[in-house]
């Protein structure tokens, strides 16, 4: 299992309540990501309404035990449909983004839950608050991709 990989030392105090997302440098930025997984769920697009439906399956690079991206430096060469939010896609992308992610929650000017890893200091924080996918979801190797639809949980989590 991998461990966290998110550096929270030598952040500026309380940062994301005084800085815009934007101007952020990178490791400020990084740190944002709570480690929740949703966003890394396998999610299925209605093709006439463009709707985003979440499903339980996780994405094949995504380590089920620590909820984070088996291979975050090449992730978008392994995974023709991993979405690496930045400061350009950034409102396109917040429109499909977990309601609890905090680059969503910052970007509405909203404080962070008292559960992320930011306040806590933490990073099992967001585990045991049951916020995070952990438990939760199934391989994408373990289901065949035409049963997908059987594993829709929700459009918006
Ligand atoms: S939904 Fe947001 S906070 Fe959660 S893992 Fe994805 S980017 Fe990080
Ligand atoms: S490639 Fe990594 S970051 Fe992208 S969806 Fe998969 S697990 Fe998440």
């Amino acid at each position: 299992m991998a461990s966290d990989p998110i550096r929270r030392t030598g952040l500026r105090p309380e940062f994301w309540k005084h800085h815009a997302l934007e101007d952020l440098p990178r490791a400020e930025w990084e740190a944002l990501c709570d480690g929740c997984a949703k966003c890394c769920l396998v999610k299925l697009e209605d093709e006439d309404t463009g709707a985003v439906a979440y499903t339980s399956i996780a994405c094949r690079l995504l380590d089920l035990g620590t909820c984070r991206c088996g291979n975050y430096p090449l992730r978008r060469q392994l995974v023709t449909g991993c979405v690496v939010l930045n400061r350009d896609n950034i409102e396109e992308v917040l429109a499909w983004m977990p309601s609890t992610c905090a680059y969503r929650l910052v970007h509405e000017g909203r404080d962070l839950p008292d559960w992320h890893p930011l306040i806590t200091g933490d990073p099992e924080s967001v585990h045991r608050a049951g916020v995070s996918l952990r438990g939760r979801m199934v391989a994408e190797y373990d289901v065949d991709e035409e049963d997908w639809d059987d594993f829709v949980i929700a459009e918006r989590i």
